[in-house]
């Protein structure tokens, strides 16, 4: 049986462990979290990823847990509505919080996948024949195929393809995003304020019972800040946010109590080729899109769906499979990620002058007669994908582990 060590248990890990397993193959999940991480903000499907859901088995799980999200309304710093967005918009075809849907996936293979949490890859050894894997925990095995799931921040593209400056574009913006209360009653809906290079804003969750607040702004230069001490990036945001009206002072007071508080550059990794030797990358790992393409789980999906499948087309050739992968995802990839930087404009506006004329357009929207191209941009992004059927060339069903 081969063997494939996945590094990353968030989307595109479990996900393409669920496809393995029921191509024959032996996966390994190993996390460097001490279990499937909970919490997190509310991602989105469009397009092809809706279809691999539901040839996964779980449209149906994904939908019970929907955020079922209203229109979100634009409002200026006196809270006045200036505008307002469909929920196609910004919360896709389907929407559901990262954590529930982290924790579907973790279910649908926890039986037929071994799960190594609380620990990470310290080195690989590719050579040409398998890959000696050294872990941090001290732990040494041997396995046929590895695969970094492991994110914007890839442990495994660092250690196989070299360090993250070399494929890491910024879009010069930062994002936090942490759960608070739900101090203004939203009920399926969201608010958000915009000032030049600056969006704030709170959105309901877990059926109203919770808030998430989110922060974007601009930066022209880099910022330098530890990655691992969310108190000086706290600071940041504070620092960014400090003096605007409407609601962001309660915004960031929750903000600073947030349990779960998350902050980062926004980036896309762009790559010529998704593996090196028996090494590849699916999800944010290989081709993170940014969470302003509204993209990026779709797209985490649809690659596992792919490599999992062109491996088992190709017989378990990886030279062969990991090429076809590449050529498959290419143009889906760079439809994504085109998305991100058309979302920057509309959803980040730099100027006054710009952020009228993208209310006025939102307020117009329903009269245009090119809609229809606006509304479904992100759709036909989507879609930039023909899904091959692998499934009538199944050899056998699941089996759980012993
Ligand atoms: C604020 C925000 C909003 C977003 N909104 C949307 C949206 O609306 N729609 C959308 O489609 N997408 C959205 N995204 C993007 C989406 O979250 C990601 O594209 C998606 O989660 C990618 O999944 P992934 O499994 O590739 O990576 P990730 O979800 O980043 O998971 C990586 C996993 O690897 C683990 N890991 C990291 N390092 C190691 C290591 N050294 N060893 C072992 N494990 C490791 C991590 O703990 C994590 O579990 C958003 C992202 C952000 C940040």
């Amino acid at each position: 049986m081969t063997t494939v060590l996945i590094s990353g248990a968030s989307v595109a890990g479990p996900a393409l462990a669920y496809w393995l397993q029921r191509y024959g193959y032996s996966p390994t999940v190993v996390e460097r979290a001490p279990a499937p991480r909970p919490g997190g903000y509310a991602v989105d499907f469009r397009g092809a990823s809706m279809t691999v859901l539901e040839r996964m088995g779980i449209l149906d799980a994904v939908r019970a847990k929907a955020t079922n999200m209203g229109d979100i309304t634009y409002v200026n710093e006196q809270g006045k509505r200036v505008a307002s967005t469909p929920p196609s918009a910004l919360s896709g075809e389907l929407e559901i919080l990262r954590g529930d849907l982290v924790e579907i996936l973790y279910s649908r293979t926890a039986d037929t996948t071994e799960y190594l949490f609380g620990d990470s890859i310290a080195s690989l050894t590719d050579d040409g024949s398998g890959v000696d894997v050294v872990f941090e925990s001290g732990l040494t095995r041997r396995f046929d195929l590895v695969i970094g799931a492991d994110g914007q921040h890839s442990n495994v593209r660092r250690l196989a393809f070299g360090p993250e400056s070399s494929y890491a574009h910024d879009l010069g913006y930062y994002v936090s995003v942490s759960t608070v209360a739900n101090h203004l009653g939203l009920d399926h809906t969201g608010q958000i304020l915009n000032v030049p290079g600056k969006t704030v804003g709170t959105y309901s969750a877990r059926h109203n019972a919770e808030a998430k607040a989110l922060f974007y702004f601009t930066a022209k230069d880099k910022l330098d800040y530890d990655r691992r001490d969310p108190e000086s990036q706290k600071a940041i945001i504070d620092e960014q946010f400090a003096g605007i009206g409407w609601e962001v002072p309660t915004l960031l007071a929750g903000m600073r109590q947030a349990p779960d508080f998350y902050f980062d550059s926004i980036t896309q990794i762009k790559l010529d080729s998704y593996s090196r030797g028996r090494v590849a990358l699916v999800g944010d790992a290989g081709y993170c899109a940014s969470s302003l393409s509204g993209m990026g789980t779709s797209l985490a999906i649809v690659g596992a769906y792919v490599l999992a499948g062109e491996l088992h087309a190709a017989g378990g050739d990886h030279v062969r499979a990991f090429a076809e992968y590449d050529v498959r995802m290419k143009d889906f990839v760079a439809a994504c990620q085109k998305l991100a930087l058309e979302g920057a404009m509309w959803f980040i506006p730099g100027s006054k002058g710009f952020m009228k004329l993208r209310n006025l357009t939102l307020r117009m929207m329903p009269y245009l007669p090119w809609r229809k191209v606006i509304e479904q941009a992100p759709l036909k992004a989507g879609n930039a994908i023909e899904l091959r059927t692998y499934e009538d060339q199944l050899p056998r069903p699941a089996v759980p582990r012993p």
